[in-house]
């Protein structure tokens, strides 16, 4: 049993440096704005452009903010991949990324807290 133990123990310090880390970047957020980014190509009015002909030769890509307002689904159009605006969804989505990834690593520690913590409650029992 206390080997196993000792197994979670070390899997507790490794997330933690995880988590550490994580905390890290989540506490200096670069500027971001709310929705995901929406990447597009698309066909051009001329008729004559290969872009008719060749779906690889289609314009773009062309970058969409989608988010929701009042319930409703909207579509900002933020320009090429380098605007600041894409930037800043991006930035974004990785910090929900981010948050999400930091629930779960807090769960896991919780859980193998609770099961070192039952074995313990097992073996008292016994006694
Ligand atoms: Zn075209």
């Amino acid at each position: 049993m206390d080997k196993v133990i000792s197994r979670w123990r070390q899997r507790i310090s490794q997330l933690c440096k995880i988590r550490g880390r994580l905390e890290g970047q989540l506490m200096r957020p670069r500027p971001m704005r709310i929705g995901s980014v929406v990447k597009q190509y698309m066909f051009c009015g001329k008729a004559s452009c290969a872009c008719h002909r060749d779906p690889q030769k289609k314009h773009g890509p062309y970058y969409y903010l989608s988010y929701k307002e009042k319930g409703q689904s909207r579509y900002k159009y933020l320009g090429k991949a380098t605007s600041p605006e894409v930037e800043r969804a991006r930035n974004y989505q990785v910090f929900q990324r981010g948050m999400a990834q930091l629930g779960k690593i807090h769960r896991e520690i919780i859980d193998l807290l609770w099961t070192i913590g039952e074995t313990k409650m097992k073996e008292g029992n016994e006694e």
